[in-house]
């Protein structure tokens, strides 16, 4: 029996209030983590919210943990007490599927979300499955890391995934939360970037995570500017576009990929994928081996989202800022249990 205390919301939309739940015995396969910093994603704010119809109460959300291995079962294999790990969106998989056994965990029928039916990162420990604790780089900023491991690899995977050439040109669309993660994938990655933002107030900021032009995503004209450029064309934004605008900004052989969650079914024309021979595609997460990929790349090339920091004790203010449309670009809560 361990008692655990966390941050938990009993219904939709409702405030997260101090609780104690007894997380029962660790599993033999199971680390425990004392959280350290967890990133407040989108996706935190969806579950509270039941925007996916997918939520179970009460809630202890949180998934882009970080963190030192505090307790592990006894066939916890290739980890140590003490040792520094994050954890995602996914906090198992059963390990022996087809998807499983073929590097693709994250694609497991029976992977289990970190906050669905599993108590979540705001709170003083979280457990996974030893896979799914991913160590960090030393040379990684522990303060800022929670949020490569949930947007961070989501933005990283279909770079990998669709074998992106240093020679390609990538547009990112939405420079927010994932966008301004994915512009500093992409310039490290050595292709030529271009950001799709709606805000030209932006502009300056974009530059600097690595965008090599920026043009509006707002109007037809705007979009149309980047018309026949580009190799890959990552979705970030979660709110219906103008699609067909956008696969013209596609070359021939042309991928546009989507990772942010649009609700609203797309249109797509046939002919726009057919003539040019186009293609639409989406991933979720990444596998634990993705992940690492992705925190070795982030860690050889600086690559950090930018984060705004709140104590974990104030993260009702935090949740209310991200729901504001108004994080810069992404939110850590720092653990401050007494
Ligand atoms: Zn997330
Ligand atoms: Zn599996």
């Amino acid at each position: 029996m361990t008692d655990i205390r966390g941050w938990v919301s009993h219904g939709a939309k409702q405030k997260l209030e101090p609780f104690t739940y007894d997380a029962g015995p660790l599993g033999p396969e199971e680390v425990e983590i004392g959280v350290e910093f967890c990133g407040l994603c989108h996706s935190d704010l969806s579950i509270l919210n039941n925007d996916w119809g997918l939520s179970q109460y009460p809630v202890v959300l949180g998934h882009e943990a970080v963190g030192r291995i505090v307790a592990a079962g006894d066939q916890v294999k290739g980890l140590g007490i003490g040792q520094r790990v994050g954890i995602g969106w996914t906090s198992a998989s059963c390990m022996h599927c087809h998807q499983c056994m073929t590097g693709d965990h994250h694609l497991c029928a029976g992977a289990v979300a970190t906050i669905i039916g599993h108590r979540g990162g705001f709170a003083e420990k979280v457990r996974s499955h030893w896979a799914w604790a991913v160590p960090l780089p030393e040379a990684l900023d522990i303060s800022s890391a929670g949020p490569l491991l949930c947007g961070g690899i989501t933005v990283f995977a279909p770079l990998a995934i669709y074998d992106v050439k240093p020679t390609d040109r990538v547009g990112v669309v939405g420079i927010g939360g994932l966008g301004h993660m994915a512009l500093q994938f992409a310039n490290a990655w050595g292709c030529e970037v271009t950001a799709f933002s709606s805000n030209p107030s932006k502009m300056e900021e974009v530059r600097k995570f690595g965008a090599h032009r920026v043009v509006s995503s707002r109007d037809r004209a705007g979009i149309l500017k980047a018309a026949n450029s580009l190799d890959f064309l990552l979705v970030t934004a979660n709110v219906p576009l103008d699609w067909s605008a956008f696969l013209q900004t596609l070359k021939p052989n042309g991928r546009m990929h989507l990772v942010g969650a649009v609700l609203e079914p797309i249109p797509v024309g046939a002919f726009d994928l057919i003539f040019g021979q186009k293609s639409i595609s989406g991933s979720p997460t990444g596998s634990p081996a993705a992940m690492s990929s992705m925190l070795d790349f982030a860690a050889r090339h600086n690559i950090a989202p930018q984060v705004e920091h709140f104590p974990l004790s104030k993260v009702n203010d935090a949740i209310a800022h991200l729901a504001a449309g108004e994080a810069r670009y992404r939110i850590v809560l720092d653990a401050d249990f007494t």
